[in-house]
């Protein structure tokens, strides 16, 4: 099977039903109608198999997640995401395989009605990039560089789950539920895109949660010119990574463990009263910590239960 019948008979046939897409898969490019008064948000991410899922993974998960971290980015940014590009490159043209990534990707797509408007296939080691490009209203993009000290520091969920998961996927077959849910959260991850759009006007930054908490809320600190307190014991653990793990281990895997695609943002002071509880009525948030300016810029400082700075050696978690 070559190239194009791949795209004829896979790719093809799943494609087309929004509105402002005047040309999808099928020409050399793609047209489409940007929505009026809207700025477009634009993100791409890479999997390498080997490199950013490992050999176990389901052909179906590799699909699913390589569109959920782009949607996890899409979410950080506040914006409604609309459309997907694939450049695909696989070892050989495997019917089956292609069939089964096709099936997770377009799940993930059909959850936020995003329609895969074009793409390139190549023969080469396996390895997908998926872009997706999305609209806020003008000026309303969220963005790193806005936390102010004594802003209020948030997560949208339990971290560490991924990192765990990914471990025990590496290692054996799952031998719990609590062990099969850790491997979901790494195989299927929920990108934050509701949140992230009720966020808009009211957070002063935002990001994804790819390389760790620590990593990625030390990126808002470096953008922003400030620093960051962070209380360990507040930083949400799920029950199913508390079954298997120490309560040390799991705070080591929320703060430094990557993969769970958690929205981590910032609320300054005027934001809370108004807007907290709010939000709290429709998404899961958990107050982990407050901005500062008593470190060095980009710092992030990690309080243990006693008020006392931790020593916390890994900043981000490392795939394999
Ligand atoms: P070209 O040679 O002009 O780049 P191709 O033959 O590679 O065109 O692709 C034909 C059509 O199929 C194009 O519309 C392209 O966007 C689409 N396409 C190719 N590969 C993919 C893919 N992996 N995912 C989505 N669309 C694809
Ligand atoms: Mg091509």
């Amino acid at each position: 099977m070559d190239e194009f019948a791949l795209i004829e008979e896979i790719i093809v046939p799943r494609a087309g039903y929004r509105a402002d897409v005047v040309l999808g898969i099928g020409d050399d490019g793609a047209v489409v109608i940007p929505p009026l008064g809207e700025e477009l948000v634009i993100v791409a991410d890479t999997l390498v198999a080997g490199v950013h899922f490992p050999p176990q993974l389901a052909p179906a998960d590799i699909g699913y997640r390589a569109v959920a971290v782009n949607l996890s980015d899409i979410a950080a940014m506040g914006a409604e995401p609309r459309w997907a590009t694939l450049a695909l490159t696989l070892p050989e043209a495997n019917r089956d395989w292609l069939t089964e990534f096709m099936r997770g990707m377009h799940e993930a797509l059909a959850a936020h009605s995003v329609q895969l408007i074009g793409g390139d296939t190549t023969r080469g080691p396996l390895t997908m990039t998926v872009q997706i490009i999305g609209s806020v209203p003008r000026g309303q993009a969220l963005t790193r560089h806005g936390a102010r000290p004594g802003d209020a520091i948030f997560v949208s969920g339990s971290l560490g789950d991924a990192a765990a998961g990914l471990s025990i996927l590496q290692r054996e077959p799952a031998t719990s539920e609590d062990e099969v849910a850790l491997i979901q959260r790494f195989a299927r991850p929920t990108a934050r895109v509701a949140l992230g759009q009720a966020l808009r006007g009211i957070a002063s930054s935002c990001i994804d949660i790819s390389d760790g908490l620590l990593g990625d809320l030390g990126h808002i600190a470096t953008r922003s010119a400030c620093s960051a307190m962070v209380d360990a014991a507040k930083v949400p653990a799920s029950a199913a990574l508390l079954a298997g793990h120490t309560a040390a281990v799991a705070r080591d895997l929320g703060l430094t463990g990557g993969d769970d695609y958690e929205l981590c943002f910032t609320l300054p002071a005027a934001s809370l009263v108004p807007h907290e509880d709010q939000l709290r009525r429709q998404f899961d948030l958990y107050r982990i910590g407050t901005m500062t300016d008593t470190a060095a810029a980009g710092e992030v400082v990690v309080m243990d239960d006693a008020g006392k700075p931790m020593q916390i050696s890994r900043r981000g978690y490392r795939h394999f």
